[in-house]
């Protein structure tokens, strides 16, 4: 195994490429852990993304909202993790702080071991546009533009020549290729969100982010891109954190992180979608 000194001076030195991906299972420390041992994986690599002591609080004096409370994890390269827990737990306030959406009160957020912080105007750019992928519930596709016009228009807004092969790839991938010309409206729920997960996938990010991606499917299209996910994984070696209401999540997710209070509570693997629900269930009652 790769040494922590070892791999904390990569994290350090460069950033590294997506060919050091090592598909490895990280751990979630119970234990406080240092700002450079947070963004060292279990298996010793840097981490694809993770966070140290996270707080976010929203507003001040009596009305403040502590929405995450000290929350430190960390994802493996390859890893699919899903977050789930009650609502207003601050799984939303997690997954745009980890992304460089919002920031944290305190503690810090990484991506492939740069703190999230530390990035300049640019710097956040470029993570948003190339280094993260998202896939959000209302799928937030351009109306007036085609399936395929919409998987490219990442790389378009970056500048990037665009890859015919890749692109097409990439359609074929999310299982897109007969419906390619199509515009947003003529298609299904789930084949909006394949255009989606095909757009998120397009800039070959590091880290693919998912807000309730099967929240606005019927439960056979969800369960269709639960496992399109998965085949990112298998396939691309694509590390995805979704956070999700959906217990069947189980059959895919390596790892299960439960939120409650802005706080995590639980790490579930291997588990049942009834023991995901009963874990959510109890921490609703
Ligand atoms: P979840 O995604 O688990 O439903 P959120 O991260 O959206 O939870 O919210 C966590 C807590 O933070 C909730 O109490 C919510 O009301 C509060 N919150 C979220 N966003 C804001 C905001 N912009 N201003 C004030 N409070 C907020």
């Amino acid at each position: 195994m790769q040494s922590v000194a070892l791999a904390v001076a990569e994290a350090v030195a460069a950033e590294p490429s997506r060919d050091a991906a090592d598909g490895h299972v990280a751990a979630v420390s119970a234990e406080p852990v240092t700002a450079a041992r947070s963004r060292v994986a279990a298996d010793g690599h840097v981490a694809a993304v993770s966070a140290d002591g996270v707080t976010r609080r929203y507003g001040e004096g009596e009305t403040a909202v502590d929405a995450l409370r000290g929350v430190s994890l960390s994802v493996a390269r390859g890893e699919l993790v899903a977050v789930m827990g009650p609502s207003g737990s601050g799984k939303s306030t997690l997954l745009h702080i980890l992304a460089g959406l919002d920031k944290a009160t305190s503690g810090e957020a990484y991506i492939g071991g740069r703190a999230v912080s530390g990035l300049d105007d640019e710097g956040l750019t470029s993570l948003r546009r190339r280094k993260v992928g998202f896939v959000f519930q209302f799928f937030n596709l351009l109306p007036m533009l085609s399936a395929e016009q919409n998987v490219a228009l990442p790389l378009k807004l970056a500048g990037e020549e665009i890859d015919r092969g890749w692109v097409d790839e990439v359609i074929g991938k999310v299982g897109l290729s007969d419906r390619r010309e199509h515009r947003p409206a003529e298609l299904s729920g789930g084949q909006q969100q394949r255009v989606a997960i095909g757009r998120a996938l397009i800039t070959r990010p590091s880290i693919l982010f998912a807000d309730e991606p099967t929240g606005n499917l019927d439960s056979k299209a969800g369960r269709e891109i639960l496992e399109l996910l998965r085949s990112c994984v298998a396939e691309y070696g694509q590390t995805i954190l979704t956070v999700t209401h959906e217990p069947r999540v189980c059959t895919v997710a390596d790892r299960i992180l439960i939120l409650a209070d802005g706080l995590i509570v639980r790490e579930l693997d291997h588990v049942s979608s009834g023991e995901v629900r009963s874990a959510i269930d109890a921490l609703e009652r």
